[in-house]
């Protein structure tokens, strides 16, 4: 940040900012915030897994967003790219673009943010502050996955069963019934699925997060797997408000195109159903068999209650039609 900007309307100056609200000092990492970089040093034997995603203000979430869901969700999408390729998470780097440095807005932000990072031992280790014309926040997520084990999507094999955790398409319908509290907290405040992202490894094949959709996220699967997919829409575990909204329709987009539920799906084979059904018991998750991986072209066909084919949106672009 410019000199001259480092002193904001509230008379806190940058550095004074990341004292306060960002530095919680140094636990594992050899340096953390306040030098040139962050020193890390992976457990030996391990792949570091390495991931960033950015919200910004009009795009991600609006201008009069809760400060304290939005620190919880920054840091929430990117553990959740963590889990989905079965790595632990344990550093995080934080850039932020702020129009003012308001004490209040930051004081829930960093409250968000540090709730679920000391939840899951994630240590903040540095990041970058700016003023900027709209609320930007960018997290690097770092964790770390036993050598050969990580959850690659390219790993999806003919036969696999395809699972899903929790439920689907609140995220979804909270932007269209924002009334509905259970769906309001998908959408604000997403829980990533890092346990069972861990506990997969060994278990599961392939693995994804769902953040743009099942239909979408299914189908990088299925491209990076060069493998197609049967699903059975009446199995797909949904928020249990749909049952009582009876909007068939509404109901089809959210829960096979709908973004933003951070749940993971994941493809293993059928040997492993009674050691999911188990480990599903033991986290207190729902895991829930959906359909099956198939040989051939990379095509997914989602089927109703009668068998027949159904036809879906894709799922989310920023650059596409839906953007
Ligand atoms: P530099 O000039 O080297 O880029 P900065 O002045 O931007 O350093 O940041 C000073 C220190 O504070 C660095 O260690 C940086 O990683 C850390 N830092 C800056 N902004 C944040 C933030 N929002 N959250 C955590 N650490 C931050
Ligand atoms: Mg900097």
């Amino acid at each position: 940040m410019d000199p001259d900007q480092r002193r904001g309307a509230s008379g806190l100056s940058e550095f004074e900012l990341i004292r306060r609200y960002f530095d919680r000092g140094p636990r594992r990492a050899l340096l953390g915030v306040g030098d040139d970089c962050a020193l890390l040093r992976p457990n030996a034997g391990f792949e570091l897994a390495v991931t960033t995603d950015m919200l910004i203000e009009g795009r991600h979430f609006a201008a009069d967003a809760a400060p304290r869901s939005l620190g919880h969700k920054s840091l929430a999408v990117n553990l959740s790219d963590l889990a989905a390729i079965g790595a632990a998470p344990r550093w995080a780097l934080l850039a932020i673009g702020l129009p003012a440095a308001d004490p209040a807005w930051l004081e829930q932000f960093s409250a968000g943010l540090f709730a679920l990072a000391e939840r899951f031992g994630v240590e903040l280790v540095g990041g970058d502050t700016t003023r900027a014309p709209l609320i930007t926040v960018s997290i690097v997520a770092l964790g770390e996955v036993p050598a050969d084990v990580a959850l690659y999507r390219s790993a999806a094999k003919p036969g696999d069963d395809i699972w899903v955790s929790g439920e689907l398409g609140g995220a979804a319908l909270a932007l269209q019934r924002p009334q509905i509290p259970e769906a309001a907290r998908r959408l604000h405040e997403p829980e990533p699925r890092v346990e069972l992202g861990e506990r997969l490894r060994g278990l599961a094949h392939a693995a994804i997060d769902v953040s743009d959709g099942l239909v979408g996220d299914l189908r990088h699967i299925l491209e990076r797997s060069q493998v197609g997919a049967n699903v059975e829409y009446a199995r797909v575990p949904r928020l249990g408000a749909f049952a009582t909204l009876g909007d068939a329709a509404l109901e089809r987009d959210c829960v096979l195109s709908g973004g933003d539920d951070y749940e993971l799906l994941f493809t293993a084979p059928a040997a492993r159903r009674p050691a999911i059904d188990a480990l599903a018991r033991e986290l207190g998750l729902p895991l829930t068999r959906i359909g099956s991986i198939a040989a051939g072209k990379p095509e997914l066909v989602v089927r109703d209650a009668r068998g027949e084919p159904m036809a879906c949106r894709g799922g989310f672009d920023h650059f596409g039609s839906g953007a």
